[in-house]
Formats: structure tokens, sequence, C-alpha cells
């Protein structure tokens, strides 16, 4: 597909839930080792909820902003209010399309991870989910074709959150650690990399 309309965009967030659903017990040790062991299970509760409320929504902002509001009202932690935030204002910017090009991603991917770094007051560096989205939107711009911003982002992603693991934590749980967070990959960057990788397969 060289669109994110609103069929491909469901198919994501299917595949987002079984792929978390998946990977929860992986997710929560992640969290376990710097954190309180609840990732896996907050985002599975999240991801399960969105896709039964999901529906069939007007638009891909309609779309995002259910989401935002799904993972708000579900997830918890802070990794809710944090997700939550990307959908809701990934839904702003998508306002008025009914489909996404590469460059519109590229854009509605920034404006969310944006409302990340601004809900978390975090920047990236600070071992959590900014490492992996950051140089996902980075890869996204930077593409030619949707397919090819979709799985460059995945990839960067991916790499940025291997990169968490050698990094000391400065935001969230995991901070109260301080040095000895290091050695861990972070789980918000881990589980951000996991819905890109989703997203490029199920645009595929
Ligand atoms: P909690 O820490 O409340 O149990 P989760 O375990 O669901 O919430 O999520 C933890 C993840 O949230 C971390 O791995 C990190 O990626 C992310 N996170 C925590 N605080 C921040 C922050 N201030 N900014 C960005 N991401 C954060
Ligand atoms: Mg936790
Ligand atoms: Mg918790």
């Amino acid at each position: 597909s060289e669109l994110l309309d609103v069929p491909v965009l469901t198919a994501w967030l299917k595949r987002a839930d079984e792929m978390v659903a998946a990977r929860q017990t992986y997710l929560s040790d992640l969290d376990a080792a710097i954190g309180d062991g609840d990732h896996g299970a907050n985002l599975a509760r999240g991801f399960h909820a969105v896709t039964a409320k999901l529906g069939t929504p007007a638009d891909p902002a309609a779309l995002f902003k259910t989401v935002g509001m799904t993972l708000i009202g579900t997830v918890g932690g802070a990794s809710g209010p944090l997700y939550g935030s990307m959908f809701v204002e990934m839904g702003k910017a998508a306002a008025g399309k009914s489909a996404l090009d590469a460059a519109a991603w590229a854009d509605v991917l920034e404006a969310g991870v944006k409302g990340v770094a601004a809900r978390g007051k975090a920047v990236p560096g600070e071992k959590t989910m900014l490492d992996a989205l950051t140089p996902a939107v980075a890869a996204a711009k930077g593409a030619a074709g949707l397919s090819a911003a979709l799985s460059a982002a995945a990839e960067a992603a991916l790499q940025g959150a291997e990169a968490t693991v050698s990094m000391i934590a400065r935001k969230g749980r995991a901070s109260y650690l301080g040095e000895r967070s290091a050695g861990h990959a972070d789980p918000g960057a881990t589980s951000a990399a996991l819905l890109l990788s989703a997203l490029a397969e199920a645009a595929r």
C-alpha cells in the first residue's frame, strides 16, 4: 500500500495488539529489571481495549483520537499518558486527510513524538521510548515512498531501542536506579519499536 488509510491503520492496531500480546512477558521482564514489571501487561490491556473499541472511524484523525483516548483510559502507569498523547497529537496532525502518504505520515509521527516529549518532559538520551521514536521520525523523513519510510522507521526504532541498553535512565521509575539502570534495554523504547514494526508489517 502506498497510502495509510483507515483499513491499513486498523490492520496496524490489530497487528500491534497481537504482537504486544505475544511479547507481553518479554516487555514486563524488561520492566522488572529496571522498573516495576508491568509494562507488558499495561500495553496488552491497552491495545486489546483499542481493538475492541475501534469500530469504523471516519478518517485517520478520528482513528488516532480514539486510540489515544483509549490508551489514556486503559494503560495506566507512565506509558499510558505518553502513548495516549502520541496518538492524540497524531490525530490533530492528521485532521482533514482521508489517507496519509509518506510525507504526511512523517509529519504525523513527528507531531506524535513531540507530544510524547512534551508530556514526559524528556529528550533523547534519557533511556525512554523517545530513544526509539526520535530516530524513527528522522528515518521516516529521509525515505522515498511509504513502504521505505515505514521500514526505515521500524529499523531505526529497533536500533534506537538497542542503544538504550548502555544508557542511564533519567526519567521514569528506572531513573531511581541511577547507574544500575545501565545494561538493560528500556521497555518503552522496546515497545515503541514493536509498534512501528507492526505498522510496517500491516502496510505491506
Ligand atoms: P510505569 O513506569 O509507570 O510502570 P510503564 O512500565 O508502562 O509505566 O512504562 C515505562 C516506560 O515509560 C519506560 O520504559 C519509558 O520508556 C517510558 N517513560 C517513563 N517516563 C517517561 C518520560 N518522562 N518520558 C518519556 N518516556 C517515559
Ligand atoms: Mg512499569
Ligand atoms: Mg507501573
